[in-house]
């Protein structure tokens, strides 16, 4: 009887504008994985409330929404998809209204006890199906995978991380643009980091800096840490 490979799942994650979910897209289509993006599953949660016009300070409302949400997300990193309840939200999500709201759904416990239950599954099953998972957010090395193979925090400058994501949602990085980031960036991290600790690697988490690195040097780099793995 030949035995099964052992299902493999490196575990990612970062600050906003670390670059983390394009590189982990990256590295799960170069080895051939699947991938989980967690932080559209908070999205998603966030959008489905927001449509339902579910009370965010209530939280038991929002713990009960996070029970019910008919999610489903895929695991192809060259074409990511989210559905809630059959609509595609894959765009929607990313809008600046759900990522100002985003924090507020995250940091109730009982949406993070029901949110890393669904995330253990999918990261099983796409482990199972595909040999590999590449599975990134803010508590996948410390509260949801804290066993996976590969756990890297993926870091960049608070500078760097502004940068990016001023470019990636207002097209330039001057200043103006860099001030209207600001909320989105270092707001929502503060407050994420009430619930998850993502800006200090945890024991046995490798820390991969990408302030000095463009995007195929951080993705080389994160290619190190999984071949270095690998090997051993
Ligand atoms: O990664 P992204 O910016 O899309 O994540 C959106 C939000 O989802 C974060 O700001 C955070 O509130 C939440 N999140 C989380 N835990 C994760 C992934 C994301 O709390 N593992």
């Amino acid at each position: 009887m030949t035995s099964q490979p052992t299902p493999f799942v490196i575990a990612v994650d970062g600050p906003s504008g670390s670059g983390k979910s394009s590189v982990s897209r990256t590295v799960a289509s170069t080895i051939g994985a699947g991938y989980l993006d967690t932080g559209a599953m908070y999205r998603a949660l966030t959008w489905w409330c927001l449509h339902d016009e579910v009370d965010l300070l209530d939280h038991e409302a929002v713990a009960a929404a996070a029970r019910s949400l008919p999610l489903e997300i895929g695991d192809d990193p060259a074409a990511p998809s989210v559905h809630v309840g059959g609509t595609d939200v894959a765009e929607a999500i990313r809008s600046s209204g759900i990522s100002s709201q985003v924090s507020r759904v995250a940091t109730v416990p009982a949406v993070r006890t029901e949110m890393g239950r669904r995330q253990r599954a999918l990261i099983d099953d796409i482990a199972a199906r595909r040999g590999a998972c590449v599975a990134e957010g803010r508590d996948i090395t410390t509260v949801v995978a804290p066993d996976a193979p590969v756990r890297i925090l993926l870091t960049a400058s608070e500078e760097a991380r502004l940068r990016r994501r001023s470019l990636e949602v207002h097209g330039v990085s001057d200043e103006a643009a860099i001030a209207a980031t600001r909320d989105q960036v270092v707001r929502r991290d503060r407050d994420d980091s009430t619930v998850s600790q993502f800006t200090v690697a945890a024991d046995g988490v490798v820390v991969v800096d990408t302030s000095e690195l463009d995007f195929d040097g951080s993705v080389d780099a994160v290619m190190a840490v999984v071949r270095a793995a690998r090997a051993g």
